[in-house]
């Protein structure tokens, strides 16, 4: 700490630490109508964490998607501005209370269509639905949506009711906010909008878009640690190439998905016991 009314010996700018995340509302370079995520959460300054780096960050800044993180606080009650209050019927923890997250609702609500198949209210939530590639396709396919992060023990029943606010949970364990979970939702999403991966391609051979899991990857040396390449990869041979993937991601999602296999055979008229012919 330099002592008061002294310069500051460095010579270097000290960066700004603002509240504020960064000001990506008023950038000119948007691209008029981009799919759009507004995020009411607590913790503003969460966004746009790791969606600000690399393909998804890129992305942002040439405007060909947006993000508006929308304050919860502001809208909070009082001179404190409470978010929260206990549970009705007692018990641990507080409740988020509707009035507010309403008011939140009503400003996030402003420019955006009304038909919740092209504007989603979603709530990230341990008793939604759980969240899908497919879902990430429908999702990048409308005009953006809304999330709601929850905290503490989540949002008064009646706002989810009042609002047609749509659940949507990202796995079987708790997390201690919904700030993570509303990023990996716009992360699967907004790499999904055209131009946004450099490679449209690979989104088509991963996991899940087919209804299997990817088949292994590898890379140079040759030989590492006295494992070697599969031969096939080396062989230049496409079709054998291609052969050999798909066994092998049938194999894997036999083997470690038996719920996605069963599906897969359904929709492919194939026999789920039946062998791999590896
Ligand atoms: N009492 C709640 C959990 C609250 S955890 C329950 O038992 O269902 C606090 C917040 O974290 C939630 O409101 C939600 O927004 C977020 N969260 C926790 N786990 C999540 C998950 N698996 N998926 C999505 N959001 C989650």
């Amino acid at each position: 700490m330099s002592a008061p009314g002294k310069p500051r010996s460095h010579g270097r700018v000290q960066p700004v630490v603002s509240l504020q995340p960064r000001d990506l509302m008023a950038d000119s370079r948007r691209v008029a109508g981009a799919w759009r995520a507004k995020v009411i959460t607590l913790f503003p300054q969460a966004f746009p964490g790791t969606l600000g780096l690399s393909l998804t960050g890129r992305a942002l800044d040439q405007g060909l998607w947006a993000l508006d993180p929308i304050d919860l606080r502001s809208f909070g009650e009082g001179k404190h501005r409470n978010v929260d209050d206990t549970p009705a019927g007692g018990g641990a923890g507080m409740v988020l209370r509707a009035d507010v997250l309403a008011r939140a609702l009503s400003v996030a609500a402003q420019g955006t269509p009304a038909d919740r198949g092209q504007w989603p209210i979603i709530y990230l939530s341990p008793r939604g639905r759980p969240f899908t590639q497919a879902r990430a396709q429908a999702l990048a396919q409308g005009a953006g949506m809304t999330l709601i992060c929850g905290r503490f023990e989540g949002l008064d029943q009646r706002v989810i009711d009042h609002f047609g606010v749509e659940e949507v949970s990202l796995g079987d364990f708790i997390l201690s906010g919904g700030e993570i979970a509303a990023q990996a939702l716009i992360d699967a999403t907004v790499r999904l909008i055209p131009r946004v991966l450099g490679n449209q391609a690979s989104t088509e051979e991963e996991s899940f878009s087919e209804g299997l899991l990817e088949h292994p990857h590898y890379t140079r040396p040759a030989s590492w640690q006295g494992r070697d390449i599969p031969e096939v990869l080396l062989s230049g041979d496409h079709g054998k190439v291609a052969d050999w993937r798909r066994d092998m991601a049938e194999r894997l999602t036999k083997e470690r998905r038996p719920d996605l296999w069963r599906a897969y055979c359904e929709a492919h008229n194939r026999d789920p016991d039946g062998d791999q012919e590896l």
